[in-house]
């Protein structure tokens, strides 16, 4: 799949598939850099894929579909204006000849959704899951939240993590004081920070290196409940418990 970042705002990417002349986009807060990148390569919008109603998400849809008649696609919330199909849990979409398997992973929002695609491994996440991180969960609730990061932490360790924003370092920062030895994580704080001064996305990563590294999917880690428990932080051991608690760790920073 040939997938291009488009920088929109200050941290997000708008994902870009192409394919044979045609184009896809993954949540367009921005309809300019769209457009602009659209006409710079001569490629026809044929489909907007929406994860979740947030503006920075979907402020590009009403002018991305009136200049180019796309269709779009995205969760069943009517605080979204131009849907044309509305995605639920197993529903199976087609987008430019790449099928995708639609997962809910409310928690973030609660009509948070993402896109997997089996053939290139391949995942679309929104703000759910990030490089080292993850969404702060406004809608749903902590426990919630870590069902859903669960059910995207059981792809294929290959799979591919488009997620949305550029939160990478700071992410890494946080990671590394909630597991200072994991020596998985400094490695991969190398690798992002010379991404990054090469002035390129440190993003996608793979759901195999987030296991690794992502404290917010490693709640069986013993370093992690000990690092809580010296912070005085650790309320139990199950997912949910070490998941909040991590959590509600890094909104207080
Ligand atoms: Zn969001």
């Amino acid at each position: 799949m040939n997938i291009i970042p488009i920088s929109a705002f200050s941290d997000n990417y708008i994902w870009m598939i192409v394919r044979e002349g045609r184009a896809a986009v993954v949540d367009p807060g921005d309809p300019a850099p769209v457009r602009a990148i659209l006409e710079e390569k001569g490629l026809a919008l044929d489909t907007i894929i929406i994860t979740h109603h947030h503006f920075d998400h979907t402020g590009g849809i009403a002018a991305l579909k009136s200049a180019t008649g796309c269709r779009v696609i995205g969760p069943d919330n009517p605080k979204i204006a131009n849907i044309d199909e509305t995605m639920t849990e197993g529903v199976q979409v087609t987008v430019l000849g790449y099928r995708f398997e639609v997962m809910e992973v409310p928690g973030h929002t609660l009509d948070h959704i993402a896109y997997y695609n089996v053939e290139d491994a391949t995942l679309f996440c929104g703000d759910t899951l990030f490089v080292g991180g993850c969404g702060r969960v406004f809608e749903g609730t902590f426990p919630m939240m870590q069902q859903s990061l669960a059910k995207l932490s059981e792809l294929p360790n290959e799979t591919e993590v488009y997620c949305t924003h550029e939160y990478t370092m700071a992410n890494l920062s946080f990671a590394r004081k909630v597991e200072p030895m994991n020596t998985d994580l400094v490695a991969h704080i190398a690798t992002c920070a010379q991404r990054r001064e090469d002035d390129l996305p440190t993003i996608p990563s793979t759901i195999g290196q987030e296991l690794l590294i992502n404290p917010f999917l490693r709640w069986q880690s013993l370093a992690i409940i000990d690092q809580l428990k010296q912070e005085g932080r650790h309320t139990g051991d199950s997912p949910a418990d070490v998941f909040g608690a991590v959590r509600g760790w890094k909104d207080e920073g």
